[in-house]
């Protein structure tokens, strides 16, 4: 059965949300196999987001990331990639469907980082390698 790295980013957990974004994860019938509170430094915020190196938004990105705890995930079952990035909904919580973490509990606050809650892996490959990042 397939494996994905769930994220509820600083927001998500200064907002008091995390027990929500617990519910609808286990609701949906996903399993919870490890979890836990993270604080995450530069070095790994460096690696997990990597591929936004450069970016505009990628400076204001890792320091959003570093405000405070996040709950790092590992989470299973069938298609569980795809699944889960579906109940995330779309990256802007603006415009994510209603029906959605996103959609239903974020909103636009006008900083420089879209504070969009949750992060989930958006393949196998990004799976295992942020699986790693995570939970060694
Ligand atoms: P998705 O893959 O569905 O877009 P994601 O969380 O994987 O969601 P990425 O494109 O990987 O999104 O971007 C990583 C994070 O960077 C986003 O979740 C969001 O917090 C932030 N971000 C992405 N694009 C922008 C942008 N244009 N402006 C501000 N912040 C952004």
């Amino acid at each position: 059965t397939e494996q994905t790295l769930v994220l509820v980013k600083p927001d998500g957990v200064a907002r008091g949300l995390t027990g929500a974004i617990l519910a609808r994860i286990e609701a949906k019938g996903y399993s919870l196999v490890d979890i836990k509170l993270v604080e995450p430094d530069r070095e790994v915020l460096e690696k997990h987001y990597a591929e936004h190196a450069g970016k505009p938004f990628y400076e204001p990105l890792v320091e959003f990331m570093m405000s405070g705890p996040s709950v790092a995930i590992r989470l299973a079952g069938n298609r569980v990639i795809e699944g889960f990035r579906s109940l995330a909904g779309t990256t802007d919580p603006t415009t994510a469907a209603p029906g959605t973490i996103r959609g239903d509990l974020g909103r636009d606050w006008g900083l420089p980082v879209q504070q969009n809650l949750v992060h989930g892996s958006d393949s196998a490959e990004s799976a295992a390698r942020e699986l790693g990042i995570w939970f060694g």
